[in-house]
Order: structure tokens, then C-alpha cells, then sequence
């Protein structure tokens, strides 16, 4: 049985004084010894504030990003080996907002992938389609396309990473996609790569994430192809958060 995963992805987003309160807000409630895996991804600069509030608890932490080189020339990039000193455990390559506004092509985030991996930390693989895709009934399309990019490199790559399933359309929109939707393209996703690696597909985790809220949260997660959730506003509301975290840990004792 795959456990259940809720991140938080703050964007662009934070400040010394509002992340502290938000944090401890997040480690009254959410307890160090949580069945559900628990992170946030934050920007870079707050690294360290969070690694030092949250050392020891039950909630991780992680970059939204990370560069597709190992070091050298390249100003304003941060590597897999520097997120991993300040104790990150995750890194989300190809978000939709790095894909459409900072051109991170699919073989790029695929580069992005693989120095996540080298580097120990867990990648967070994000894919989905935009709305026009949906509505000529590409998603399938699309999605496959996204998934290939980083089987071209074996299947062994997905083990150990975490994919989530974003749809443009259902991200930061309040339009969320029907669990039913979602648990067809998560089905689909885990397919494409059971037919390169069953062992690895079954293993996956795989997270639904455009607008989840604590009020959809639980009948999202009940998909079995749903482990969780990448979330972006509510993860920046300490009471909407724990509450999305709260249906994941119930979702995962029912299954
Ligand atoms: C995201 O940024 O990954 C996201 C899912 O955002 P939101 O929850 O705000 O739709």
C-alpha cells in the first residue's frame, strides 16, 4: 500500500515573520511521528528558517525548483547539491508556472529531474494539461508525452520520485478537477509506466494538486490512484493546510 504525501508549494510567496507564524502553526497540529508524509516547498531564501523551525518534526521540507547544472556560470541558479545541504528532502521539477513562463521544456525538466535524483533528494515530477489540450481531447497526449520524457531514461529514474498531476486549468484557479477526472489521469500516468516497470508504477506516489481544499481534499484522496496532494494557496493558510493534511491521514486509514 502506497502512503499518503501532502506538499505545499508557497510560490512566490513569504516572509521571516508570516513563515515563522505559519510553521508553527503547521507543528502544533501536524505531529512529528504523522503516517503522512507532510513537506512544504518554499523559496530558497527561507531554507534556512525553515530547516532550523522544522529539524526533528514530522513536516519536510523542499525547493520548488532546482537547476539543471551541477555548478559553474550560471547566475541566479541553485543546485541539487546546495538544496540538499539545507536538509531539503524534496525538489519540484516542471511545475506548469516553470514550464509556460520560464520555458522548461520536457527534456529540461528532465535534466532538472535527474540532478534532483543525484543529488538524494526527491524529485516532485509535474505534468498536466491546459485547458485547450483538454478540450481537443489531448490530455492522454499530452500527459504521455510529459511521462516519456523521463522514461527515455529508464524507468528506474521514477523510482524513489513522486509524480503529481497538475492541470493547468485547476491550478490556482479555484476550479479543481472532479475526483473522478483525476483518478482517470492518474490512472493513466501509472499505466504508461507499468508498461516500462509494473514494480516501479505500483510504487509510485502520485498526487493530484489545482486547488485542493480541505472541502475536496477527502474525496480526492479516496481515488486509488490519489496519494495525496501538491497544494499551493491553502498551503499558505496554517488551518486550510492541516485540514488537507488532516483527510489525507483519514483517507489513508480507511484504505
Ligand atoms: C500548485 O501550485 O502546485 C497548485 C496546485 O496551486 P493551487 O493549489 O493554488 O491550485
Amino acid at each position: 500500500m502506497r502512503s499518503k504525501v501532502v506538499v505545499g508549494n508557497w510560490k512566490l510567496n513569504g516572509s521571516l515573520a508570516g513563515n515563522e507564524n505559519l510553521l508553527r502553526a503547521l507543528l502544533r497540529e501536524i505531529p512529528r511521528d504523522t503516517p503522512v508524509a507532510c513537506a512544504v516547498c518554499v523559496p530558497s531564501p527561507y531554507l534556512a528558517q525553515v530547516q532550523s523551525l522544522l529539524t526533528g518534526s514530522g513536516i519536510g521540507w523542499g525547493s520548488q525548483d532546482v537547476s539543471r547544472y551541477e555548478q559553474g556560470a550560471y547566475t541566479g541558479e541553485v543546485s541539487g547539491r546546495m538544496l540538499a545541504e539545507f536538509g531539503c528532502r524534496y525538489a519540484i521539477v516542471g511545475h506548469s508556472e516553470r514550464r509556460t513562463l520560464f520555458g522548461d521544456t520536457d527534456a529540461i525538466v528532465a535534466e532538472k529531474y535527474a540532478r534532483a535524483r543525484a543529488a538524494k533528494l526527491t524529485p516532485i515530477f509535474c505534468v498536466g494539461e491546459t485547458l485547450e489540450e483538454r478540450e481537443r481531447n489531448e490530455t492522454e497526449k499530452v500527459l504521455a508525452r510529459q511521462v516519456d520524457a523521463l522514461l527515455q531514461g529508464g524507468a528506474a529514474q521514477l523510482g524513489g520520485g513522486i509524480v503529481a498531476y497538475e492541470p493547468v486549468w485547476a491550478i490556482g484557479t479555484g476550479r479543481t478537477a472532479t475526483s473522478a477526472q483525476a483518478q482517470e489521469a492518474h490512472a493513466f500516468i501509472r499505466g504508461r509506466i507499468a508498461a516500462k516497470d509494473r514494480e516501479i508504477a505500483e510504487k509510485l506516489p502520485m498526487l493530484y494538486g489545482g486547488s485542493v481544499k480541505s472541502s475536496n481534499a477527502a474525496e480526492l484522496f479516496a481515488m486509488p490512484d490519489v496519494d495525496g496532494g501538491l497544494v499551493g494557496g491553502a498551503s499558505l493558510v496554517a488551518e486550510d493546510f492541516t485540514g488537507i493534511w488532516r483527510a489525507a491521514r483519514d483517507a489513508g486509514k480507511g484504505k
